[in-house]
């Protein structure tokens, strides 16, 4: 029996922790996880997907492939393009990362371990993102959709506004 889930494996709404943390832990906790997911289903997290994966880390907000690429080639030279899509789909596929539609760019997600679908809150002060969890509500979106006959291939949910800390620096 491997494909037994933790009883603890739900996944639960996970906004950004407050600007001035200790973001470096952050880091250490989202490779700690992927290493562990990765070992678990027998995938490869190579020394280029684990460090495109530090760099979608590198805040709490999304990062675009571009960004990545740079970043990347400021470090080891010249690197590949499709270096880097095939990185990102890997940790994608892996469940490590989400994209995020509206912004063309990827985020990490901080519960790898449990399968979900990523929906977002995006501030459009600080540009951070939130993730929500709607399991119910894609549920009951799902039955319409399938009422309407429809074949679902994909789904996004993104809300973008203020964040708290946002609305914070705003008020006079
Ligand atoms: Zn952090
Ligand atoms: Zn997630
Ligand atoms: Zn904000």
């Amino acid at each position: 029996m491997t494909r037994r889930k933790p009883a603890a494996a739900k996944a639960e709404p996970t906004p950004p922790p407050s600007g001035g943390h200790d973001h470096a832990h952050c880091v250490a906790d989202a490779l700690a996880a992927a290493e562990s997911c990765c070992a678990a289903r027998g995938a490869q997290l190579t020394p280029i997907r684990r460090r495109v994966l530090e760099l979608v880390w590198s805040s709490h907000a999304p990062i675009g492939a571009y960004e990545i690429l740079a970043a990347l080639g400021r470090e080891t030279g010249k690197v590949q393009p499709p270096t880097v899509y095939r990185a990102l789909d890997f940790l994608k596929a892996q469940g490590l990362i989400h994209r995020i539609e509206s912004r063309n760019a990827f985020i990490g997600c901080a519960q790898p371990g449990t399968r979900h679908a990523g929906q977002f809150l995006l501030c459009r002060g600080c540009g951070e993102a939130a993730e929500l969890v709607a399991d119910k509500a894609l549920a009951a979106l799902d039955r319409q959709a399938a009422a309407l006959g429809y074949s679902v291939e994909h789904r996004t949910v993104e809300f973008e506004g203020l964040c708290p800390h946002c609305q914070e620096a705003a008020r006079p």
